[in-house]
């Protein structure tokens, strides 16, 4: 029986998109190829209104992460760490050997604006790596409040931001917000089948790009410009992933991103009040994520336990993350999920944990 997953990633796909992944094989640079490729650009503009390059990616997240940092300094970076995937960027860039710091935030609470000025003050970095909604802690950081400070008072820094587990549920503006660069998974919100990457790139991130040495080959901000422009891959793509991305993009924009948004937060709302009455929250008030909740587990309830038992009603839900296993648990509520269907979740959670509000 499949589970319904109600995991931060990768989430439910709806089965008339999942089908695209089986369109046989052509040849990548055909016409076919091609009207694809500009077809999927143009509604991910839409998606972050914005005219930017986008650059498509057959790889998960975290490659366009790397990407990131092969790409994004010709001096330091400053690496804001909630979290473990704000962690994962950080040690990205030493494993790369780029200089880089980490603004440790802890874990649980949120980045906060004036703590960002404070550190790009100091005049010691060029690029600052956020993550807008750290999947580790359930915490959302106050992106817009954060994007302001960059923009408005170092503009000569410049804002990576990962945006994995927000983008599609997020009504995110890159023009507005004045970032250098926004990647997003296709597996979480956006409720495509994991194996595919999508990063919106500003030009003056591809011109000081052109100034780094050793880029490298495969996340080359300067080979995947020359393919956006030519709406192709840079290698041969996963065409059955475009096709299906695209799919869900006519399905997003239909739906249309205030409504997601408003879709997620009801979700987030009901999740967050069940959690209230019978356990507590992890993350800090007023920074709770939209896509997930992340309980702290009170009653020290044995997750796996939990999950065998919501296996026979066909839901799985996730466990803390990292060292945060045990000590939270975490659902998701992301992508296609809909409100009825978390609450179904809930009822029966309360079922086996002989629980009641
Ligand atoms: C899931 C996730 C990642 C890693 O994504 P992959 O696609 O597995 O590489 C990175 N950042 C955040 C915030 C995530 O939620």
């Amino acid at each position: 029986m499949h589970k319904r997953l109600f995991i931060p990633g990768p989430t439910e796909v709806l089965p008339e998109v999942r089908a695209k992944l089986t369109i046989p094989p052509v040849g990548h640079r055909s016409a076919e190829a091609t009207a694809l490729g500009r077809s999927v650009v143009g509604k991910l503009q839409r998606l972050l209104h914005t005219e930017s390059p986008v650059f498509l990616s057959t790889s998960s997240s975290s490659g366009l992460m790397e990407a990131c940092i092969r790409n994004g300094s010709l001096k330091r970076f400053l690496a804001a760490v909630s979290g473990a995937f704000g962690d994962r960027w950080y040690q990205m860039a030493r494993l790369n050997g780029k200089p880089a710091d980490a603004l440790e935030v802890e874990w649980g609470t949120a980045l906060r604006p004036g703590r960002l000025r404070e550190a790009l003050s100091t005049g010691r970095y060029d690029a600052v790596l956020v993550t807008h909604n750290e999947t580790s802690t359930g915490v959302m950081n106050p992106l817009e409040e954060i994007a302001a400070v960059v923009r408005e008072e170092f503009p000569d820094v410049f804002l990576f931001v990962d945006a994995v587990s927000s983008l599609a549920a997020v009504d995110l503006d890159f023009d507005a917000l004045g970032l250098d660069a926004l990647l997003a998974g296709v597996q979480k919100a956006l409720a495509v089948s994991p194996g595919m990457a999508i990063m919106a790139v500003r030009e003056r991130a591809v011109e000081r790009a052109r100034q780094v040495e050793n880029r490298g080959f495969y996340f080359d901000f300067v080979r995947h410009y020359d393919a956006f422009q030519k709406r192709q891959g840079i290698t041969t793509p996963s065409l059955p992933h475009m096709a299906a991305l695209d799919l869900q993009l006519d399905r997003i924009l239909e739906e249309t991103m205030p409504v997601r948004e408003a879709r997620h937060r009801a979700m987030a709302d009901r999740t967050r009040d069940w959690a209230r009455e019978r356990f507590a929250l992890f993350p800090e008030a007023g920074y709770e994520s939209i896509t997930l909740t992340a309980v702290r587990n009170t009653r020290g309830i044995d997750v796996s336990d939990l999950n065998r038992r919501l296996a026979e009603r066909g839901a799985v839900i996730s466990d803390g993350y990292g060292r945060l296993k045990g000590e939270t648990f975490r659902i998701a509520h992301m992508g296609e999920i809909r409100l009825e269907e978390v609450d179904e979740l809930l009822g029966w959670i309360d079922e086996i944990l002989e629980l009641s509000g």
